[in-house]
């Protein structure tokens, strides 16, 4: 990493990890049967696929390895805390995540995260925390799992400005072109009316 992305490493940890350990993604995550069926109504749909947090165990025709409530409490504590992370930034090939590891493009440093676009990044970290794809902590699909619900309570916390870094002029990465490949401009936050947490707490729930 160069200075500046490394400036831009360093505030997506500190906003991701301030996200996760927020009062409200800990309940979220340790009812996510619940958020399932808000978010289904929100968006006026059936709950489609896994309808709570299931393992690395290939699905078998909508047969899923659901954790208990016991093992999803502890799976967050698993989750959040206890090892260690090497953020990378890619160099040309995929993005990947695994062991210690997880890595992100350039364009989600300098611009995706100000955003809230933040599937990506989590779909990486919940390989490093050891979840494949299977497992709806890394699975796009079927409604969605930890990427969906993650990136919509970050676009919720940026809206309710609820994050430590919210401002991507404290830095103006897209500016500093020479350290760059890509060509920004200024990233432009905005958020879905239908996102199911601007639904539920209507831009309360600040944590600080
Ligand atoms: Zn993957």
């Amino acid at each position: 990493m160069n200075p500046v992305l490394a400036k831009e490493a360093i505030t997506m940890i500190i906003n991701y990890s301030y996200a996760l350990s927020h009062p409200i993604y800990y309940q979220t995550h340790n009812n996510f049967d619940l958020y399932k069926k808000e978010q289904a109504a929100a968006a006026g749909t059936a709950v489609p696929g896994a309808t709570d947090w299931h393992g690395n165990t290939a699905d078998a025709n909508g047969q899923y390895d659901y954790f208990t409530k016991a093992e999803i409490e502890k799976r967050y504590w698993d989750y959040v805390d206890g090892r260690t992370l090497y953020m990378a930034m890619v160099g040309g090939d995929a993005a990947w995540g695994g062991g210690p590891l997880a890595s992100q493009y350039e364009s989600n440093y300098v611009s995706g995260h100000w955003k809230g676009e933040m599937s990506l990044w989590s779909h990486e970290y919940s390989h490093h925390t050891g979840y494949n794809h299977d497992s709806n902590f890394a699975n796009s699909g079927e409604g969605g799992g930890q990427q969906e619900m993650l990136t919509q309570f970050y676009k919720y916390l940026i809206y309710i400005n609820d994050l430590p870094f919210i401002d991507p002029d404290i830095l103006k990465t897209y500016s500093k072109t020479k350290y760059l490949n890509g060509t920004y401009t200024k990233p432009v936050f905005k958020i879905d009316p239908k996102n199911a947490f601007l639904v539920k707490y209507k831009g309360e729930g600040k944590w600080n």
